[in-house]
């Protein structure tokens, strides 16, 4: 389906016992590329094929499909990296078919060989045997060395569109009698990236654990998704700065078994569908968004600038990848919230160069930790202010160094032991705990510590401090 171009050229060549040795398919996952590559298989070797087309009957075409079938042979290089495939395939190739007309080599993810498995497999194309047929796959052709491509005839699949997609997906529920609703079917669609396979693979997913009645509800619990109506919500409260809220709505989606990875990339994904969104309006093929969400994309388009959402996109993009190797990832993904709130707010708007009148140049990705601290530091200390004067000028004195595992470090430098040792006292150190508290929703402990005690060469507070940067010794008088 959606590969007709290709499919006619294939079926005329099979027709006129045209085709040629080798074979690269490239193109998206799940666009076709297997899949056809198997049905040339059956042509070539069918009993009674007509028109190009196998019977899908005779005993060829059964034991092709069943993997029955000794001389056609499947090699998937991204699972071995095809080593000892290629090495068999060399020494085998030269003999003829044993058990039908002609040996079709099919090579998945071809790109992922290696070099000497290319090489191999590259004398092997040179001099075809008769009555061999390769069928190369890749989904990055660029990958395939092109001493590899000038050997082949190459076929471009490409992506299904929407309406391909949810169209297939309504007669396969129609035949199956299940009741797919739009909206699922839609969001099954979305999913999918162009890629039928994966669509159809969701769809039987979602059948065995949910019967045959399916709802957009269904889909999101069976692909664990964030409703999209959701991430607009938390969007919103990023819009007005409002931390207690963003704070609050995390919590809600980790409470429901989303995972923080999870959280950041839909939210990636909304950005993208919003800034595709202000750019082009309704005719954007949405990846998260649905009508559900319409109302809050317009709303928002107004309330951001296209730079802003590009950059909010960087830092979301950039968290998610954290996030993958990080532990503490629910603190890490609500530093990043925070952070993208500022990103949006008014004073960000206006010119911002003030800060880089001072000294040398900083480099980024610092500049971008001291972001995430200062934006957290900001926030306890304004809190703290507000309860108890005394206690914010104690606290004004130290600096956040970290957080691990729900616990805050922070420095203090030695000659301010007095400021230390006060904040360590129950009064002092439980209004900040409780604004530590009503900002995170959830017990956060302290540690107050030198920062040229040897604590600080502790391995937890490293691991703390991995995430800001070390920096700490900058802490001016
Ligand atoms: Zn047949």
């Amino acid at each position: 389906m959606g590969q007709e171009q290709t499919v006619t050229a294939l079926r005329n060549a099979i027709k006129e016992g045209k085709l040629s040795h080798a074979y690269l398919f490239s193109g998206p996952r799940g666009t076709g590329k297997t899949s056809i590559a198997k049905i040339i298989a059956r042509a070539v070797n069918c009993e009674n094929a007509e028109n190009g087309e196998p019977c899908n009957r005779c005993s060829s075409c059964i034991d092709i499909n069943n993997g029955n079938f000794m001389d056609v042979i499947e090699i998937d290089a991204a699972s071995n990296r095809g080593i000892d495939e290629i090495r068999d395939l060399r020494e085998k190739v030269r003999i003829l078919p044993a058990q039908g007309k002609v040996k079709v080599y099919i090579i998945d993810e071809v790109h992922m060989l290696t070099t000497e498995a290319f090489n191999a497999l590259l004398k092997t194309i040179e001099e075809p045997p008769d009555r061999v047929i390769f069928i190369l796959a890749t989904t990055e052709a660029q990958k395939v060395p092109p001493t590899i491509h000038s050997r082949c005839q190459i076929y471009g699949f490409r992506r299904l569109t929407m309406k391909e997609i949810t169209g297939r997906l309504e007669e396969v529920a129609a035949s199956n009698d299940i009741n797919l609703d739009q909206d699922a079917r839609s969001l099954i669609a979305r999913r999918a990236n162009g890629g039928l396979r994966d669509a159809l693979s969701t769809l039987d997913q979602i059948i065995s654990y949910k019967g045959k009645n399916i709802s957009k509800k269904d889909v999101m619990d069976v692909l664990g998704l964030v409703d999209d109506v959701f991430l607009a919500s938390l969007m919103d409260a990023v819009f007005s700065q409002d931390a207690a809220l963003i704070i609050e709505l995390i919590g809600q989606a980790i409470s429901q078994g989303k995972e923080a990875p999870q959280l950041a990339r839909e939210t990636a994904l909304y950005l993208r569908d919003l800034l595709l969104y202000t750019i082009m309006g309704k005719d954007t093929d949405f990846r998260v968004a649905s009508n559900d969400s319409l109302v809050f994309l317009e709303k928002q388009k107004n309330k951001a600038e296209k730079e802003q959402i590009m950059e909010a996109l960087r830092k979301i993009m950039d968290v998610t990848d954290k996030l993958r190797f990080s532990e503490g990832q629910r603190f890490l993904l609500e530093i990043a919230f925070l952070e993208l709130s500022e990103i949006f707010s008014s004073e960000r708007k206006e010119p911002q160069k003030r800060k880089t009148s001072t000294k040398k140049p900083v480099n980024p990705e610092k500049a971008e930790k001291d972001d995430a601290r200062n934006i957290l530091w900001g926030k306890i200390l304004a809190g703290v202010k507000e309860k108890k004067i005394p206690t914010h000028a104690l606290l004004a004195q130290g600096k956040l160094l970290g957080v691990k595992d729900d616990i805050l470090y922070i420095g203090f430098k030695k000659n301010y032991k007095f400021h230390k040792e006060k904040m360590e006292e129950k009064p002092n150190r439980e209004i900040m705990e409780n604004v530590i508290r009503e900002l995170f929703q959830r017990e956060m402990e302290s540690q107050f510590i030198f920062v040229d005690d040897e604590q600080y060469n502790d391995i937890i507070v490293k691991k703390a401090i991995e995430y800001f940067g070390e920096d700490i010794v900058e802490i001016k008088d």
